[in-house]
């Protein structure tokens, strides 16, 4: 079985103080938690960054710079930036997409729009068509993040235009109360509609967490962790890190027997190389 990639999900826009006292917020505060994930067994860190004076996401590109080039100075993670800005406030398509100008070997592709609480995160055609050819002209591999199944249709119809290029790589995204659930059967039926040559990894959001990341681990996927999809290490029990998460997965693939890809060996998997 290939090895296991960890994504470390550090901070996303909305988690604030008055959730949970750990969440990272200011940019060095992502930049060490990133390091710390990193140093426990992550691959790839998913990036976020805040307003500092809201405290929500923004798509600011000198706040973006200001975690990547440590990032990129300390570590050998492999940077995966957002394009959703604060889902749900849906911002121009031009300030989501600017953190694309740093390059980064990943950037999120939110696959199409769902219900999130009272609004629409909007994800409309024109967006999904801007944000796949800036990404192809930037040399960013889209991560593909399904809600639903209708998400990878969209992706397989945007591949057969030639807009989106093999293999492709998706992030499940289970368990939102607006989207597919964090099931065994849930996850199973969309791993069945996406092409076998293409990797995918999954995030169960809050309770869902633990049995999803255990389903990936069996099945040969990927997994995803961190205070932007779960900020509970336990039942009622808060994390205090992120890195907290990521020592769980090792520990568990490591008695399970599957090892854990260093941030060169998942450059290979994902084809980055
Ligand atoms: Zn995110």
């Amino acid at each position: 079985m290939e090895k296991l990639i960890i994504t470390a999900a550090i901070t996303g826009s909305r988690i604030t103080r008055d959730m949970t006292p750990h969440i990272p917020i200011t940019t060095a505060e992502i930049v060490q938690s990133a390091v710390e994930c990193w140093e426990a067994g992550a691959a790839v860190v998913h990036i976020h960054v805040r307003d500092p004076e809201t405290g929500l996401g923004t798509q600011s590109l000198e706040i973006f710079k200001q975690v990547v080039k440590p990032l990129q100075e300390k570590t050998n993670l492999i940077l995966c930036l957002t394009t959703s800005g604060i889902p749900g406030r849906n911002l121009p398509t031009e300030e989501r997409l600017a953190p694309l100008e740093l390059k980064p070997e990943l950037a999120s592709f939110d696959a199409g729009s769902i219900n999130l609480g009272p609004s629409v995160f909007i994800n409309s055609p024109a967006f999904l068509e801007s944000a796949a050819a800036k990404m192809k002209n930037m040399g960013v591999k889209p991560e593909l993040e399904i809600f639903d199944l209708g998400m990878i249709v969209t992706c397989l119809r945007m591949r057969g235009e030639g807009k989106l290029a093999e293999p492709l790589h998706f992030q499940f995204v289970l368990g939102t109360p607006w989207g597919a659930p964090a099931t065994p059967e849930s996850l199973l039926h969309l791993h069945q509609h996406i092409p076998q040559n293409s990797t995918w990894s999954v995030i169960g959001i809050g309770k869902g967490h633990l049995p999803m990341s255990m389903m990936a681990l069996i099945m040969g996927g990927h997994i995803r962790v961190g205070m932007e999809d779960n900020i509970y290490y336990s039942r009622g029990g808060l994390a205090k890190t992120n890195a907290q998460f990521v020592e769980r997965i090792v520990r568990i693939a490591g008695e399970y027997g599957r090892q854990v890809a260093a941030p060169d060996e998942a450059r290979r998997i994902l084809n980055l190389l």
